[in-house]
């Protein structure tokens, strides 16, 4: 199931345009109304009407996470502050400010996120996570509520009595660490039982979290399919990209980001299917937009056609930074 097929199965030349048109705003943007970029496009003798189409965003320098720290609190801001709803505070001198319209654009990632997940109205949704660990918590939880899953709130219960609930309530998508799904299936082993005796359809975490390593240990003791959603805390918390029921790499939400994969030393592009450094540029923010932010994640894209429906390019991680 696709949330949104209008946008997520956009024929590939339209999401192009659409990727251009935003492009080209949000340029002209991050120019006219912070001195950041507006010095910075002028150091590199670029005007906004010289970046019309997305290839031409190369020309622009790199964002680094040293820039982000030398203009925080406020510096990339293309608002005033009061018309930023929310902070979301990052490790050291880093925040994402995000407007109540970025907070709905986001609300609605997560839930594309959780329906790739196979999470949809009927389905009950649990987490296991504590807000400090996983502050996008909330936001998923309210996202799930939007697509018309059943949401188990719970804090601070230990295993046992995490595993009544799923049983008593039928949980069916649950999102938690991997560490935390070894745990349930250790204990439930121990209590003989068998994982694969949960009313449990979905798996889902945090994609820095899981390494193949651990995937394979889950998928031994759960014969449930595992779904990742990437997200990034200077970018966007969680909701970036989300995997499919094809489980193979996770689908970039290029409606509002636009992707490059670079190699890390010489800053030039490498060939789909090649493994880089990505490098993230918004294409909807209103609060801060990042033009090509350098995640210090290693992937590479994947531009062909999913059986799933989805156009959306898949990202293929093979390693994170640390956050
Ligand atoms: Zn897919």
């Amino acid at each position: 199931m696709i949330l949104n097929p209008a946008i997520e199965a956009l024929p590939l030349q339209k999401k192009t345009d659409l990727q251009t048109e935003r492009l080209r705003a949000i340029v002209e943007r991050a120019y006219r109304k912070t001195g950041f970029y507006h010095q910075r496009l002028s150091a590199s003798q670029l005007e906004p009407a010289m970046l019309q189409t997305v290839e031409t965003i190369a020309k622009l320098p790199f964002l680094t996470t040293a820039d982000l720290a030398a203009n925080y609190p406020y510096g990339l801001l293309t608002v005033p502050v009061s018309a930023i709803a929310r902070f979301q505070q990052g490790v050291g001198n880093k925040a994402v400010g995000l407007t109540q319209q970025d907070i709905t654009n986001h609300l609605e990632l997560l839930a594309r996120s959780l329906v790739a997940g196979q999470v949809s109205s009927g389905s009950v949704f649990m987490m296991i996570a504590a807000k400090e660990v996983m502050p996008y918590a909330p936001a998923l939880q309210t996202a799930a509520e939007g697509i018309g899953a059943t949401v188990i709130e719970q804090h601070g219960l230990n295993v046992k009595e995490l595993l009544k609930i799923i049983l008593n309530f039928g949980v069916t998508a649950l999102f938690a660490s991997p560490e935390t799904f070894l745990h349930l299936a250790e204990t439930l082993t121990t209590l003989g039982f068998s994982a694969s005796e949960l009313p449990l359809l979905s798996l889902l975490c945090d994609a820095r979290q899981l390494d193949n390593p651990l995937r394979h240990k889950l998928r031994q003791a759960y014969s449930t399919p595992i779904y990742t959603l990437y997200g990034h805390t200077d970018i966007l918390s969680m909701g970036m990209a989300a995997e499919c029921p094809e489980q193979n790499g996770l689908h970039l939400q290029e409606d509002h980001f636009y992707a490059e994969i670079i190699d890390p030393y010489t800053g030039q592009p490498v060939p789909d299917g090649q493994t880089g450094e990505l490098v993230i540029t918004t294409l909807t923010r209103e609060g801060m937009p990042l033009l090509r932010y350098r995640t210090a994640d290693f992937a590479c894209l994947d531009r062909s056609p999913c059986p799933c429906g989805r156009t959306l390019a898949r990202l293929h991680f093979s390693c994170f930074a640390r956050q």
